[in-house]
């Protein structure tokens, strides 16, 4: 396994792999490993002959304020767990190296973004398609799967590929979970114990509401209601968004028809988890 930090070197490596006629999968990520993410590069190493898995913490989709200096990291770690999974190139580049001296051009996508978790984190998303667009560019993958984890940023990216005609087939991959059912997530690391208990709301909540609805139920307003008492019962909780939306267009359901996800965004002191559930 090679670790690549030059945005050229990535380019010529995938222009030979691709001479070669190899499928190039690829993962993106910000590091900081955990089995979900492993999980990913599985999948992405049974579509593809390569698996291209990036490391890169990306500015441009933190705001201001938010945890960009306290992110973990920790790229020693992460190439043992990486090597462990059969992948054969990191592509960890510097900061200064996908956004150079004079950089200015992002990528939008529109409505989508603006729902959900767009709502408390406005730039957030163009960050993802911008960064997500470049790493598109200099790997030029067949493939690359990304987590049902992240719900909403999923549906962003499918649409910018839809968009602007990326020839990559996106991949979704479920949601990986503690053994209590908390979804692992680089940023549990910040919880501490009581935080931690606390947590299980989420789990717990999705649980209760996906129980009511197959048991008939479908006022979204309902479910809820229902979801929000379960988590408000914890004092360490303060809940960001609890929306059921259609799973496509993020608008959201009144009466739920059968296509739709619900999705939720809690704080636990300033460690901000989000979950979903899709209800089919
Ligand atoms: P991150 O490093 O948090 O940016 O995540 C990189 C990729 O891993 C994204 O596609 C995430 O959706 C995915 N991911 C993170 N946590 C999980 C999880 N618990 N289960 C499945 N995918 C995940």
């Amino acid at each position: 396994m090679d670790v690549i930090t030059s945005v050229t070197e990535m380019q010529l490596w995938s222009r030979e792999a691709r001479k070669a006629g190899r499928v190039i999968a690829c993962v993106p990520t910000m590091g900081f490993l955990h089995d979900g993410h492993l999980a990913l590069m599985r999948e992405g190493k049974r579509r593809g002959d390569v698996l291209v898995v990036t490391i890169f913490v990306n500015p441009t989709q933190f705001g201001i304020g938010e945890d960009f200096d306290q992110y973990p990291r920790d790229l020693e770690g992460d190439k043992k767990l990486t090597l462990q999974v059969g992948t054969d190139i990191i592509f960890a580049p510097p900061v200064a190296e996908m956004y150079p001296h004079g950089y200015q051009t992002f990528v939008t996508v529109d409505k989508v973004t603006q729902a959900l978790c767009g709502l408390s984190r406005p730039t957030h998303f163009q960050g993802v398609t911008t960064v997500v667009a470049k790493l598109f560019n200099i790997i030029q993958p067949h493939v690359a799967v990304f987590g049902e984890k992240d719900y909403q940023q999923l549906v962003v990216i499918r649409r910018m590929v839809k968009d602007l005609n990326f020839n990559i087939e996106i991949i979704g991959y479920p949601i990986v979970r503690e053994k209590d059912g908390l979804a692992m997530s680089s940023r549990n690391k910040y919880l501490n114990e009581e935080e931690r208990k606390a947590a299980l709301c989420l789990w717990d909540s999705l649980n209760r509401a996906e129980r009511l609805y197959h048991k008939g139920e479908r006022s979204a307003p309902r479910l809820i209601q229902e979801m929000d008492n379960r988590i408000n019962a914890e004092k360490l909780a303060e809940v960001d968004y609890i929306r059921i939306c259609n799973a496509e267009t993020l608008v959201d359901s009144e009466t739920i028809d059968g296509n739709a996800v619900i999705a939720l965004a809690v704080r636990f002191g300033k460690t901000r988890l989000i979950d979903n559930r899709s209800l089919k």
